[in-house]
């Protein structure tokens, strides 16, 4: 058993668990699944319906997660998951093309202005790995800028100062990337033109491309200052690099065309995922026509995927995409301002010191009074008040990301019921925060 703080009652998870670590490296596939940065007891979930998780003790949670973002119809959305078994019976994968990841890629090219043309994939991961090789075979040029803090999947080149599963893990590089892999990496502060046009003025030519999550949510949630994506288009037009904007997160979550739809500036290529794989895997890369030519087998950069453009995974999102109309988005975005109220008033009142930032319907809260501009001011935190905060709120039945370093995700199935059992929650999760003492 754990001997950790917080490790009430959880049995069954517990025992899966306990199973899993003996055949899992840490008993999960995705680090931050493991509870290390809050303690205790991961729970292992059974079924959503809704705003609902159910874990494998029956005991049901107000989910703030959605699956670190897809689930934005919410759980099980009846209109998806008949999409799902519609496609299932006509069998599951067939290594040819097909209609429905046409009609996917017609989906995406219609709402993004900037997207010409598109290319399905399976992850994020894969979509900024294969944007940025494109970008470097497109430019002939081999270094890539990011800014700290920003995450971008778990690309070798891209894992130098990553945000949030690096952040609550402290580890200040991976072993396992070469250090000519992360040498053509620039890690620069988010935030900073200053140091973006400095960068670009000591590497004259050899920059490919920039790239940036539209609006960051990998260190907490850190919006674009007003310039900060325009100033990184022109900083890269001036210099003959492309701009890469990921919107793995924020794409169709934000808004119907994401963040773009919302900045309105123009990237070269951009990446996608989370929301338009509609809880399958499914991601895409897509931008420029002249850009997007470079690609095999229309041209010389190599890229492919044995299970790109799946069948299943492409109803699911496309049926997804199709249901979330302007007003879902109001939805979303009422639902997630109320939330935030909620939380404020509740953390105020107990007098703990914390900063609420939100891009679009995207929101978390700092235990700080200050703004969190880039990964610095988001580090300096007080993440041990999260802990408790997060652990009060879990035993009274609302899930949070288990980070203080995630955003916080709502969807459109998160009604008044929802909405009162988290207001039910937040008095003795904001006192549990006002206690807590730095270990
Ligand atoms: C989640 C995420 C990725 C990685 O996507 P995976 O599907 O987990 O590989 C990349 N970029 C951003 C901005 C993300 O939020």
């Amino acid at each position: 058993m754990s001997e950790l703080p917080y490790s009430y009652d959880a049995p069954v998870s517990q025992a899966l668990f306990d199973r899993a670590s003996v055949v899992t490296p840490g008993g999960v596939n995705s680090p931050v699944r493991a509870f290390r940065a809050v303690g205790g007891t991961p729970r292992f979930m059974v079924s959503g319906a809704g705003p609902y998780l159910t874990d494998a003790d029956g005991r049901e949670y107000v989910d703030l997660v959605c699956s670190w973002g897809p689930m934005i119809l919410g759980h099980s959305h009846p209109e998806v998951i008949a999409a799902v078994q519609e496609a299932v019976t006509r069998g599951t994968s067939f290594g040819t093309p097909g209609e429905g990841e046409v009609a996917l890629a017609e989906e995406i090219v219609a709402r993004v202005g900037p997207v010409d043309q598109v290319r399905l994939v399976s992850s994020g991961t894969e979509a900024t790995m294969s944007a940025i090789r494109l970008a470097r075979g497109f430019t002939r040029r081999t270094k890539v800028i990011k800014f700290a803090g920003c995450y971008h999947g778990h690309v070798d080149s891209l894992l130098a100062a990553a945000g949030s599963g690096v952040a609550t893990f402290a580890l200040p590089d991976t072993p396992g990337v070469t250090g000519a892999q992360a040498g053509d990496t620039i890690v620069l502060p988010y935030n900073d033109l200053e140091s973006v046009q400095e960068a670009f003025h000591r590497h004259p030519g050899e920059i490919a491309c920039v790239i940036t999550e539209a609006s960051p949510g990998n260190m907490g949630v850190v919006p674009p200052l007003p310039g900060f994506n325009q100033g990184l288009k022109d900083a890269c037009r001036a210099n003959g690099a492309l701009f890469v904007s990921d919107e793995v997160m924020t794409g169709f979550r934000t808004s119907r065309a994401g963040w773009f739809g919302i900045d309105s500036v123009t990237p070269d290529l951009m990446t996608f995922g989370k929301v338009m794989g509609g809880g399958f895997p499914a991601a895409a890369f897509g931008g420029r026509a002249d850009v997007m030519a470079h690609l095999a087998p229309a041209g010389p950069v190599y890229q492919a995927g044995t299970l790109s453009g799946n069948p299943v995974a492409t109803a699911a999102g496309l049926a997804q995409l199709r249901l979330l109309d302007d007003a879902a988005y109001v939805k979303v975005n009422e639902v997630s301002t109320q939330i935030q109220t909620l939380v404020s008033e509740a953390l105020a009142k107990e007098g703990v010191a914390h900063t609420l930032q939100s891009a679009s319907n995207m929101f978390s809260v700092f235990f700080t009074d200050r703004p969190v501009r880039d990964y610095e001011d988001a580090k300096a935190q007080e993440s041990f008040r999260f802990t408790a905060f997060f652990h009060s709120l879990l035993a009274n039945g609302v899930y949070l990301p288990p980070s203080s370093f995630e955003s916080w995700f709502v969807s459109t199935a998160h009604d008044d019921t929802a909405v009162q059992r988290i207001a039910d929650a937040l008095p003795a999760a904001a006192r549990a925060a006002a206690e807590a003492t730095a270990r």
